[in-house]
């Protein structure tokens, strides 16, 4: 029989986890022709999450969980996820229904046609401002644009993967992660399917405007390195206008004994340039920071509990 294993990461989802669970139990109980497991990563949650799986648990043994450190952020939790699962494909879902369990059957249909990563497309995006609306447009574009392969815009971690796909993810251990890139990366046989995203079930999104940027910046840098090609090229572009307005003006001075003039011009022609170069080392920095970061090698994230056994 093959096994489908559910990844839930979990960070402060107390309220959530009640209402998920029962929706997860009637879809394993109606699909009785494969073997169930339900994966919970417990993110380091502040609140009474862990205590909560661990009820679930004692109640189903088709329930497995790993326990983190601290909190390690959600692309880290899948990490330890991907690690953790033993199915033969894996659904990825957030803890607060805002991925309906209803479509699992639906992947689960494509995966046995022989798809190896199904995954759904938001038709809408629940209730979100317009301005995170846009920017997220606008961010994908810039990925797309600028990296070798699709990305794809408005698909999130909701997905099935086949233990091929869960394999190849393995092995990419950066520690500044951007999974929705890296589903895009490893390739594979793919299909879509649409669903319409709603709002979450209980308590509140774990994202706010700067750790969304975080992520974008981590997207961008982690992808593709034309922020530093499109440096250079706006310092070429820069350099070669003044080149071309240091002969008309020394010519202007020295055959026309034109005085300089134009206090002005200088001031914001010096802070074009400071800004420009400000932002090229911004950028140059960011990589360097991932290269820093990178090459100290930690682990992602670190567990402390496989169901109940300490791990050491
Ligand atoms: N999550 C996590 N670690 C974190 C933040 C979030 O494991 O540091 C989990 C969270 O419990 C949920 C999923 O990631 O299951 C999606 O989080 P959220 O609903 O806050 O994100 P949004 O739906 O707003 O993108
Ligand atoms: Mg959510």
């Amino acid at each position: 029989m093959k096994k489908v294993s559910i990844l839930v990461p979990c960070y402060n989802e107390e309220k959530s986890l009640p209402l998920l669970y029962p929706e997860l139990h009637f879809l394993m109980d109606n699909n009785t022709s494969y073997e169930w497991e339900i994966l919970f990563v417990n993110d380091g949650s502040k609140d009474n999450t862990i205590n909560i799986i661990k009820a679930l648990r004692a109640a189903d043994k088709r329930i497995n969980y790993v326990d983190l450190t601290r909190n390690f952020g959600k692309e880290n939790a899948m990490l330890a996820g991907f690690d953790y699962v033993t199915g033969d494909c894996m659904v990825i879902l957030d803890a607060d229904l805002q991925d309906p369990p209803s479509l699992i059957p639906q992947m689960l249909e494509y995966w046995e046609q022989g798809y190896d990563d199904v995954y759904a497309k938001r038709a809408s995006r629940g209730k979100e401002s317009w301005l995170r609306r846009k920017c997220s447009l606008i961010f994908y574009q810039i990925l797309d644009k600028s990296s070798r392969f699709d990305i794809l815009p408005n698909v999130g971690d909701f997905r099935l993967l086949d233990r091929c796909c869960i394999n190849a993810l393995k092995n990419l251990r950066e520690s500044e992660r951007y999974t929705k890139g890296m589903f895009c990366w490893i390739g594979y046989r793919k299909k879509e399917i649409i669903f319409d995203r709603g709002d979450r079930a209980a308590g509140e999104s774990n994202w706010n405007f700067w750790s969304l940027s975080k992520l974008a910046v981590e997207g961008i840098t982690s992808f593709t390195t034309a922020p530093l090609r499109i440096a250079t090229i706006i310092g070429g572009i820069v350099a070669f206008f003044a080149f071309i307005l240091i002969f008309y003006y020394s010519f202007k001075t020295i055959f026309c004994g034109d005085e300089v003039k134009g206090f002005t011009t200088i001031i914001v022609a010096v802070l074009l340039m400071g800004g420009i170069q400000l932002l090229a080392i911004g950028i140059l920095g960011e990589y360097t920071g991932r290269i820093f970061n990178e090459t100290k090698k930690r682990p992602t994230y670190l567990a402390s509990y496989y169901n109940e056994s300490k791990l050491i």
